[in-house]
């Protein structure tokens, strides 16, 4: 199974992608994971992809395109993977398309508004990585990570400025994928217009589409 999650930041591709990976037993694999690991991690490369990320635009596609196959080489992914982040660019997805053959895009579909709500509402665990939001999903306990007691902070690139410029460069760079991939006939759209929906029920739609095209692995 290999699935990519298409979507504007904030449309809950992470969230979604989370708990997929148990229900599809393939791992989540997020470029904004990996691009986050290597600049905490201080390395040279780090400090390179920190200029972009903090200022809410795309890293290089040779840059991110390696760290990519790099993550897709490791043995895990021999069975597939769920793709959050990735492709953001043509150049990405024809490289990706080179890696690996894609089963299914899903496409979330996801108003403004919400967008805007979310981001500036957005929790991350420092330790592993899981979302929470402050209106919607919030923690059991203020500033705590529920699934491993990690602290929860405010991604650098949540702040409203820097949330604008993320829109547009989705605009621009990666919504010509939408096209790209229905051309291909890998694409299947899923909806979600009210800030209340749980990540639950989005989850079981893309199942639903997932076993609907005798994707689900017994
Ligand atoms: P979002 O919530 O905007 O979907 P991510 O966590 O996926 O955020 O990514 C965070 C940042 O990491 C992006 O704004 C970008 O700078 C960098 N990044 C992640 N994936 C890619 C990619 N495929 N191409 C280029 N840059 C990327
Ligand atoms: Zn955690």
């Amino acid at each position: 199974m290999r699935l990519v999650l298409l979507g504007p930041p904030g449309s809950g591709k992470g969230t979604y992608a989370s708990r997929l990976n148990i229900r599809l037993g393939v791992p989540h694999i997020s470029t904004g994971h990996i691009v986050r690991d290597e600049i905490k991690a201080g390395t040279e490369l780090g400090k390179q992809i920190r200029r972009y990320s903090d200022r809410g635009g795309l890293v290089p596609d040779e840059i991110i395109i390696e760290m990519l196959q790099a993550r897709l080489d490791r043995p895990d992914c021999a069975k597939g993977f769920i793709l959050d982040g990735f492709p953001r660019t043509i150049p990405q997805a024809d490289a990706l398309g080179k890696i690996a053959e894609i089963d299914l895009v899903i496409n979330l579909n996801v108003p403004d508004e919400i967008i805007i709500q979310r981001l500036s509402n957005r929790l991350v665990c420092r330790r592993c990585g899981a979302i929470f939001n402050t209106l919607t999903l919030k923690p059991k306990k203020d500033l705590i990570c529920d699934e491993c007691g990690g602290e929860l902070y405010t991604r650098d690139d949540d702040r409203p400025e820097v949330i604008k410029e993320r829109l547009t460069v989705y605009r621009r760079e990666t919504a010509p994928l939408i096209e790209h991939y229905r051309n291909k006939e890998l694409l299947k759209d899923v909806y979600c217009d009210d800030l209340k929906t749980s990540p639950e029920v989005i989850v079981e739609r893309i199942i639903s589409i997932v076993s609907n095209l005798g994707l689900l692995q017994p």
